[in-house]
């Protein structure tokens, strides 16, 4: 079972591996996160729910 980074939700999909982590702690052996254009990644952070939203093509929230 894989987590995504970004959301902390549950990937059901294919995983994404995120290269260059930022945790080099070696607490996870491994980091992934929902696909660019998965409409289950939904971050509870803003701005990492607007990287999602660009990642997809989406209108961002703001910025723009
Ligand atoms: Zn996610």
């Amino acid at each position: 079972m894989n987590i995504c980074v970004d959301c902390d939700r549950v990937i059901l999909g294919p995983p994404e591996p995120v290269s260059g982590g930022e945790s080099m702690s070696g607490a996870r052996e491994a980091t992934y996160a929902h696909p660019a254009d998965s409409l289950d990644c939904r971050p509870l952070v803003p701005a990492k729910r607007i990287f999602r939203d660009e990642l997809r093509g989406d209108r961002p929230a703001r910025y723009r």
